[in-house]
């Protein structure tokens, strides 16, 4: 773009991609090195029942062999993305029926091409446009994918009546029950706007997708993008008194009355929100041992910064970004406090060495 042309923007230089499947595989490993831990994969959950004596019975298939199993627990947390409201369901806490769910899928235009890829060293944020729902802020992303840099632009919706990338196009209709029908039948009248505006973007054309690019991109090439379905999200719709049902585009905690089961249900909660969220469940459903002088320790060790409320304190968000900064090797400290400090008045100034990309460091 022409450097005089002006522009407004919020810049941060210690954003940087960070690779959570590599935290997970780290925290994993860690946890197999104590002996009350037991991973198992390529397992399908199918049922969760309780028992009489008020724990959980989990049933769950081995997808290789075929074999069944069963696991009982004092606490069951369903983590299961889309899978999450159906295996709610399955459990049969009344919490549950109060739910439904939307799926909405995303796509995205990639390039690989590295000419460009090594151009652009920034996740860039638009504004969604004017009656568009916030998850279709428009993006131009770096990705850095096993040390190769990509440039993502998106997203756009996509439609499909799974609930998970790899799910059943039956999931929508089996997660429909007697309970959720009215309040999704409400939703659907009410936010007749999302409606158009999914049905505008499934019309979209390969040109409507590169114009969209162009605003961000003037000078790309059609040739170097090509569209990638990326994954499904499931918004949630929930029973409300007063209107019916309610369209919710962030994220819930759903835990039974006696706190012995809890699941996540929303539309991308986000790998980087899953700390908060994490302790959002501890809070409620381990309220007395989260007061304990034991957890406090614990959790002041594990996250120093917790309880304390930084959204008013510059000075406080300042220093948190800085030991973080360090610690992922991210920017010269220097240009923290500037860009936290609500009086400063001059531009963001550029770091000095550009951030590394997650796969040169040690996380
Ligand atoms: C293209 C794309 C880009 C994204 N970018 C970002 C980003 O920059 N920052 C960010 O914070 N977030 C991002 N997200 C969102 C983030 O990836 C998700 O919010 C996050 O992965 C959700 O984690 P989860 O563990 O709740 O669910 P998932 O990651 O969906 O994992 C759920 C798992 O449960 C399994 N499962 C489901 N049902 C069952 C069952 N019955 N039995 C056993 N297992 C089951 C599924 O197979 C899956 O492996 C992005 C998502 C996409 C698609």
């Amino acid at each position: 773009r022409d450097p005089n042309q002006k522009i407004a923007a919020t810049w941060s230089p210690i954003g940087t991609d960070v690779n959570f499947g590599e935290i997970t595989r780290q925290f994993v490993a860690h946890l197999q090195t104590t002996p009350k831990f037991a991973l198992k994969l390529s397992s399908e959950v199918q049922d969760i029942t309780k028992n009489a004596d008020g724990s959980w019975r989990v049933s769950y298939k081995n997808l290789k062999d075929g074999t069944k199993t069963e696991t009982d627990a004092k606490f069951v947390f369903i983590g299961a993305g889309g899978g999450a409201l159906h295996l709610l369901q399955k459990s049969g806490i009344p919490e549950g029926k109060e739910y439904a769910g939307f799926p909405v899928g995303g796509s995205f235009l990639v390039t690989e091409n590295p000419t460009i890829a090594e151009q652009h060293l920034a996740k860039a944020y638009g504004k969604a446009s004017v009656g568009s729902p916030p998850m279709s802020v428009p993006h131009l992303d770096t990705r850095v994918l096993d040390g190769k840099r990509v440039i993502l632009f998106g997203p756009f919706a996509t439609f499909s009546t799974k609930f998970l990338k790899e799910g059943s196009y039956l999931d929508l209709l089996t997660s429909t029950t007697t309970h959720n029908i009215w309040p999704m039948t409400k939703v659907g009248i009410r936010e007749y706007p999302l409606v158009e505006y999914l049905a505008g973007q499934l019309m979209l054309s390969d040109d409507d997708r590169f114009k969209a690019l162009q605003e961000y991109f003037p000078n790309a090439k059609q040739s170097d993008w090509r569209l990638w379905q990326a994954g499904q999200r499931v918004q949630i719709i929930k029973r409300d008194e007063e209107q019916g049902g309610v369209l919710k585009l962030g994220t819930e905690v759903v835990s039974s009355a006696d706190n012995t089961i809890a699941g996540l249900l929303g539309a991308s909660p986000g790998a980087s929100t899953a700390a908060p969220i994490m302790l959002t469940v501890l809070q409620k459903v381990f309220k007395d041992k989260v007061a304990s002088p034991a957890w406090q320790e614990k959790l002041h060790q594990i996250v120093p910064s917790y309880g304390t409320k930084l959204n008013d304190s510059p000075e406080a968000v300042a220093k948190e970004w800085a030991y973080t900064a360090g610690i992922l090797q991210l920017t010269p400290p220097p240009a923290i406090p500037q860009l936290a400090a609500p009086q400063a008045t001059e531009a963001a100034k550029p770091a000095a060495e550009p951030s590394k990309p997650v796969s040169d460091l040690a996380l």
